[in-house]
C-alpha cells in the first residue's frame, strides 16, 4: 500500500483522535496532512507539533492568533473560519479525508473533497442524513469511494466486498440499545446529561453519546444506510444487540447471513477507512467466543423511544424531513446538554419541528441549507435559546 496522506476534518474530536491513533501506529502508511477544530486551539496546537501537518484550520476565528503565533516557528499553515474548512478541503494535497466533524457543519467541506474527486472515510452520517441524495449523486459522478466509518455501516460495507450485482434482501442494523435500555418513560423523564452520557460499550462525543441514549442515533444511521447503499426503507430493519458484538449484518436473496463481528472498537472501522480495499495489521484486542458471554437480541422499543420512530417516518417520507428532524434534533441535544429541557423533551421539539417545517419533496442543496435554518431557528424558540 502506498503511503496515504490524511486530512482530518475534525481532528479534536473523538473520532479525530482516534485517527491520528492510527496514523502513530502506521507511520510508514499514513501522515497527516491537515488538521481541523473547532474551538480547541490547545489540542489543535499540540497535535499540529507533534504531527507536523501542511495545514490547520480553526473554525472559531477569534483563536486565529493564538493558534498562528504558536505554530509561527514550525512549517504547518494556518487557516481560519468556517469558510477555510471548505475552501482547504478543495486543496489537490492529501489522499483521503476522514470527515469526523459532528452534525450539519460537516456538511459544506465533506461535498468540498467529494466535488475535487478526493475519497472520504464518512464519520459524519450527519451529513447523508440531511443531504444524501446530492452527496452520493456527487460521489457516483465524480467516481469518489465514500467509505463508512460508522460501526454498523463499516460493517455492512465489508459484507458487501466481493458480491457485486448479488442482490439484498435487508439489511440488519444492530443497536446497543444505548444507557437506558429496558427503561420506561417513568424513568427517563428524570434523567440529566451525566446519565446520558455514559454509554456502556463505547466513548464517543457528546453529541453522538445523547444520541445513542434516546436511539436517534440508530435513526440517524437508518437513514445514512439508505445512502451509501441505495436501499428502500423496507429493506432496513434495526435490533438490539447488548453486547456490540455484531456491527450488522446483511441477508442476500438466497437467505444467507454475513455478519461483521469484533470487540466494540472505533479504530477498527477507522482503520479500515484508512486502509481500504487493504486491511492492515493491528494489536487491536481479539473477540474470545469461549468467553462465557452470550449473545443476546431484543426488538427496539419504540413506544419508550419515540425518537427512532420520528426518524423512520423521516426515512420514510424523505425530501426535506431527514434535514428537519437532523437540525430539530442537533438543536434539542445541545438544549439537554445545557439542562435547557428534560431527556423526553427532545421528542417533543423534534415532533413539533417536523409538522411546523414546510415539506419539500425534491429539495435543492439551497433547500437544505434553508430548511436547516428555518428548522433550527423554530426549535430554539421552543427551548428558549
Ligand atoms: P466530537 O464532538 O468528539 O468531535 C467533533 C469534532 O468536530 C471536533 O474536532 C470539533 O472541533 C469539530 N467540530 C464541531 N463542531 C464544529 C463546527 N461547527 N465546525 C467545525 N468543526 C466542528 O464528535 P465525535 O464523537 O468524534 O463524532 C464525529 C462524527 O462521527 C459525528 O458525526 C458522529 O455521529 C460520528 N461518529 C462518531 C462515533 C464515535 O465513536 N465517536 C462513532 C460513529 C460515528
Ligand atoms: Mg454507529
Amino acid at each position: 500500500m502506498q503511503k496515504r496522506r490524511i486530512a482530518i476534518f475534525g481532528s479534536t474530536g473523538s473520532i479525530g483522535k482516534q485517527t491520528l491513533e492510527i496514523i502513530d501506529e502506521n507511520p510508514e502508511l499514513f501522515s497527516a496532512e491537515i488538521l481541523t477544530a473547532s474551538t480547541n486551539a490547545d489540542l489543535l496546537i499540540e497535535q499540529a507539533l507533534q504531527y507536523d501537518p501542511n495545514i490547520v484550520v480553526i473554525a472559531d476565528e477569534s483563536q486565529f492568533s493564538a493558534v498562528q503565533t504558536a505554530l509561527m516557528n514550525t512549517n504547518t499553515k494556518v487557516f481560519a473560519g468556517d469558510q477555510a474548512l471548505v475552501d482547504v478541503a478543495g486543496m489537490d494535497c492529501y489522499d483521503l479525508m476522514i470527515a469526523a466533524i459532528v452534525g450539519f457543519a460537516g456538511l459544506k467541506p465533506t461535498l468540498k473533497a467529494i466535488e475535487i474527486g478526493k475519497p472520504v472515510g464518512l464519520a459524519n452520517k450527519e451529513t447523508l442524513v440531511v443531504a444524501g441524495d446530492i452527496v452520493m449523486r456527487t460521489a457516483a459522478e465524480n467516481r469518489v469511494p465514500i467509505i463508512p466509518v460508522d460501526s454498523e455501516h463499516s460493517a455492512i460495507f465489508q459484507c458487501l466486498v466481493g458480491e457485486g450485482r448479488n442482490k439484498i434482501d435487508r439489511v440488519i442494523l444492530t443497536a446497543s440499545g444505548g444507557p437506558f435500555l429496558g427503561k420506561k418513560p417513568n424513568f427517563l423523564v428524570n434523567v440529566k446529561r451525566e446519565h446520558a452520557l455514559q454509554h456502556p460499550r463505547w466513548q464517543m462525543g457528546a453529541k453522538i453519546s445523547i444520541d445513542s441514549a434516546t436511539l436517534m442515533n440508530k435513526g440517524l444511521e437508518m437513514i445514512e444506510a439508505k445512502w451509501l447503499f441505495n436501499l428502500t426503507p423496507q429493506q432496513i430493519h434495526v435490533i438490539v444487540h447488548p453486547e456490540s458484538i455484531i456491527h450488522s449484518m446483511v441477508e442476500f436473496e438466497d437467505g444467507s447471513i454475513k455478519a461483521q463481528m469484533g470487540l466494540p472498537n472505533m479504530k477498527v472501522p477507522i482503520q479500515y477507512a484508512m486502509s481500504f480495499p487493504h486491511r492492515i495489521q493491528s494489536k487491536f484486542p481479539r473477540y474470545d467466543f469461549l468467553k462465557p458471554d452470550a449473545l443476546h437480541f431484543e426488538k427496539p422499543d419504540l413506544k419508550t423511544f419515540r425518537n427512532l420512530a420520528l426518524a423512520s417516518e423521516a426515512l420514510n417520507k424523505g425530501g426535506n424531513l431527514p434535514c428537519i428532524v437532523n437540525a430539530a434534533n442537533e438543536l434539542a441535544v445541545y438544549a439537554f446538554l445545557h439542562n435547557r429541557i428534560g431527556f423526553l423533551e427532545m421528542t417533543d421539539v423534534i415532533e413539533k419541528t417536523m409538522t411546523k417545517i414546510s415539506f419539500i419533496e425534491r429539495p435543492t442543496l439551497e433547500d437544505y441549507f434553508e430548511t436547516d435554518g428555518e428548522a433550527r431557528n423554530f426549535a430554539a424558540t421552543l427551548v428558549n435559546m
